[in-house]
C-alpha cells in the first residue's frame, strides 16, 4: 500500500477550509429555510433573522463552491506543469506571510517555504 502524506496534506491544505465553509453554508441552507408560522413577536423576529441568514448561508456555500473550484483549476495546472509559481522546488502557488523573521512564503503544493514574497 502506497499512501502519499504530502499528497494528503496538499488536498487538507487546497481543499480543506472552502469544504468546510461549504458544508457550514449547506448546514446553515438546511437550518435556516424551515418556515415556521410566527406565532409570537419571538418567532415573528427569529423569521425575519432567517430571511436575512438563509441568502447569507446560500452566499456561503456559491462562494466556498467557487474557491474550491479555483484550487481544483489551480492544482490541474500545477499537475500539468503550467503553473508559474514562485516555489524553487516545484513551482507551486505561493501564500504571502508575514513571520517574527520578516516576510516569507508558503509553497501551497508542497509546503516549501522561501524568505520573502514570491
Ligand atoms: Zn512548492
Amino acid at each position: 500500500m502506497n499512501i502519499n502524506i504530502t499528497a494528503i496534506e496538499r488536498y487538507i491544505r487546497l481543499f480543506g477550509l472552502p469544504a468546510f465553509l461549504m458544508i457550514l453554508g449547506l448546514v446553515g441552507m438546511a437550518f435556516f429555510s424551515s418556515k415556521a408560522p410566527a406565532t409570537d413577536i419571538a418567532s415573528a423576529v427569529f423569521a425575519s433573522v432567517v430571511r436575512l441568514l438563509f441568502p447569507a448561508s446560500a452566499g456561503l456555500t456559491i462562494a466556498a463552491a467557487l474557491w474550491l473550484a479555483w484550487n481544483c483549476w489551480q492544482l490541474h495546472r500545477w499537475e500539468c506543469g503550467d503553473l508559474q509559481g514562485g516555489c524553487d522546488r516545484c513551482g507551486g502557488v505561493m501564500s504571502h506571510k508575514d513571520g517574527r523573521y520578516g516576510a516569507y512564503s508558503v509553497c501551497k503544493m508542497c509546503g516549501g517555504k522561501r524568505e520573502g514574497w514570491h
